[in-house]
């Protein structure tokens, strides 16, 4: 038709990146974005998957902005809410969030606003959009477009269904005539499928865009000392955020405390603590004076920190969905991050485990439990497969992918290797086990093999065993680790109760007579050169840190969390950069004009003292890994 004809497009692109600039201080739009925010415009239903991270927000917040108008958005947590509130409001862009959290004078507030029509995007629960008083205060707004975010909580075959989520079913025939936008980051078609039926959406438009995420590294390890490893993964994110993910309450608490004794300040978070206490923990995540916390998947729905720069899986996740999820809290900034899983076969026993009892109150507990093992053993087939990950990602997600080599995972940066000659190494082991008459426990085993000394050695004379020192040439910890992968791989039971000691089964034996293939992986430390440390190239790491604590007592001060100031993408840009004048603070990623205005001067004035203060002896990361070279003067 003539009215999309090229010209009137390209009107549509300017003013949508026009507005985008202006607010948010962005040059350009990500893949997928422009087509949501098409839709949006054009009153064309639709649902638009996207990663998480992937900037679906700006999708639903722009098209109000360029077409004049006020847009609900239908969210299912309050917290979620209020941080997008927050940050909208931060760049001066009019958003109203109507909540039972607010007191009666806020809430008169907030809705006088909405009524006024100044307001561009009204959060509100699912319940409450139902309600009739709602409708009536949308009507008086002109409201005719709604996005509904997390929009995979409305199917029961997604990860996160919500009960309140299905009574948006009545959504179109409250409000006839309204488009609906539907966002989420769910992969499977039965949950797209369900999202379009339940929502009843209208010819929609389809947009899913790329679920690789290239700036996050991928590391899956045997997990052998969980505490002892998840600190010196922590150490290498010093001053930075680290999410770790443990599967129960109590190991959330246990591993906190582990982390706490060495000397890393880290905070338990689960649904069974006291709402204020978890609370106060998320503020102070989001607010930067807290770096590590140690959570149930409980944590991360309403957390907005776009700058975590590490995710670590202290057990295996119950699905690929949920592990893309909760990895995709590191690096939302774009910036590069990490993510650590700490494998054991040990966690999917557990998860059996949970799944059963959870099912055992469903309608219909077979069918579920089915769903859920399958899902389950597509994550240990993730973890055990010594495949690119990024790739067995992408292909999940119905996405081909096309390097060879992604260059940033422990597979392809060769830190996980099958260890030569396995089988016969797996038969050492076994026939150690056979040996010592499967009476030994763990670290004895390993100490014959390794040819130890010690008293138990001498006294049970397993030094005169023809496996005594036979794996002498390998370190004791790359031994342990090969005993626990075959007892992952169930190829040597190892028995319950204080005392645990291994033993042989059937299919020890048909390993041992040679009837079966064994893998081995061996894994090396992982290079402290952190990756893609590119996106230090250029920055001043000092001004960088005077920024960032610039940024924390400002956030401090006003009372919304550090990222709402900038994000660290944008203090690096400024710790790269370095303007001297509002000009070229403006030029900078992520500064829009209502934030050039708010902290300009702040921020420059920082800048001026800094360079006053250092005068010739700047020092800037260069491109090489860890070095670092001096600059002459301050500009
Ligand atoms: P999602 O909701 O899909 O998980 P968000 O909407 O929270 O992701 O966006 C993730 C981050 O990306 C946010 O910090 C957001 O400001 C930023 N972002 C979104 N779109 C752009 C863009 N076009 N250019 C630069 N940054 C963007
Ligand atoms: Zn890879």
């Amino acid at each position: 038709m003539d009215a999309t004809g090229p010209i009137e497009q390209d009107d549509v692109q300017r003013r949508i990146l026009a507005q985008v600039h202006a607010v948010w201080g962005y040059d350009r739009l990500r893949p997928m974005q422009e087509e949501a925010i098409r839709a949006g415009l054009s009153g064309r239903d639709s649902l638009v998957v996207l990663p998480t991270g992937g900037g679906k927000s700006l999708c639903y917040q722009t098209p109000p902005l360029v077409a004049d108008r006020t847009d609900v958005v239908v969210s299912p947590l309050i917290s979620l809410m209020k941080d997008q509130v927050d940050g909208l409001r931060a760049c001066g862009y009019p958003a109203a969030a109507i909540h039972s959290g607010l007191t009666p004078d806020e809430m008169r507030e907030e809705i006088a606003q909405v009524r006024s029509g100044a307001c561009r995007l009204v959060f509100a629960s699912p319940e409450r959009v139902l309600t009739p008083w709602f409708r009536e205060l949308a009507n008086s707004a002109g409201v005719q477009t709604f996005a509904i975010d997390e929009a995979h909580c409305i199917s029961q075959w997604g990860h996160d269904f919500r009960t309140e989520y299905r009574q948006l079913a009545t959504l179109k025939e409250r409000f006839p005539g309204a488009s609906i936008h539907a966002y989420t980051a769910t992969a499977t078609e039965r949950v797209r499928a369900d999202v379009i039926e339940q929502l009843a959406l209208h010819d929609p438009a389809v947009l899913v865009g790329d679920f690789d995420r290239p700036n996050l590294t991928y590391r899956i390890v045997p997990r052998e000392r969980p505490s002892q490893q998840v600190a010196e993964i922590i150490r290498r994110h010093d001053n930075e955020a680290t999410i770790i993910y443990c599967l129960s309450r109590k190991d959330t608490e246990n591993l906190a405390a582990a982390l706490l004794k060495q000397g890393i300040e880290a905070k338990a978070y689960h649904a069974g603590l006291e709402s204020e206490e978890r609370h106060a923990t998320q503020e102070a995540f989001a607010g930067e004076s807290l770096n590590v916390v140690v959570a149930t998947v409980a944590f991360g729905m309403g957390i907005d920190r776009s700058n975590v720069r590490c995710v670590i899986h202290a057990a295996m996740p119950k699905s690929i969905e949920h592990y893309q999820q909760e990895t995709g809290r590191a690096g939302r900034d774009g910036l590069e991050a990490e993510c650590v899983l700490l494998y054991s076969s040990a966690d999917s026993l557990r998860w059996e485990r949970l799944i059963e009892r959870s099912a055992e109150q469903a309608d219909d507990p077979e069918s579920i439990i089915t769903a859920q093992t399958g899902l389950l053993n597509e994550v240990r087939r993730f973890c055990t497969a010594l495949v690119c990950r990024h790739r067995v990602l992408s292909e999940h997600f119905g996405q081909a992918y096309e390097p060879e080599s992604c260059g940033a995972c422990d597979v392809c940066l060769g830190e996980t290797r099958g260890a030569a000659e396995s089988t016969v190494t797996a038969q050492k082991i076994l026939s150690c086990v056979a040996r010592v008459e499967q009476r030994f426990g763990l670290g004895h085993i390993v100490e014959v093999l390794s040819g130890g000394d010690s008293e138990n050695i001498r006294r049970y004379g397993h030094d005169q065993l023809s496996t005594h020192g036979l794996l002498g040439d390998e370190p004791k910890k790359v031994i342990a680790a090969w005993v626990h992968q075959l007892v992952d791989q169930g190829l040597i039971e190892r028995t319950t109760g204080d005392y645990p000691v291994l033993q042989l089964n059937d299919d020890s034996l048909s390993v041992l007579r040679g009837e079966r293939d064994v893998m081995l992986t061996r894994s090396r430390r992982a290079s402290r050169s952190r990756p893609a440390d590119k996106g230090w190239e250029g920055v001043d790491r000092d001004l960088f840190e005077r920024l960032r604590m610039l940024r924390f007592s400002l956030a401090q001060e006003q009372g919304v969390p550090a990222y709402v100031i900038f994000g660290d993408a944008t203090l690096r840009e400024l710790a790269r950069h370095v303007p001297r004048d509002r000009q070229a603070f403006r030029e900078i990623h992520g500064v829009g004009d209502r934030k050039l205005e708010r902290f300009g001067a702040d921020f420059l004035g920082e800048i001026e003292q800094y360079l006053e203060e250092v005068g010739e002896n700047r020092v800037i990361e260069v491109k090489d890994p860890g070095a670092s070279m001096r600059i002459n003067g301050g500009g």
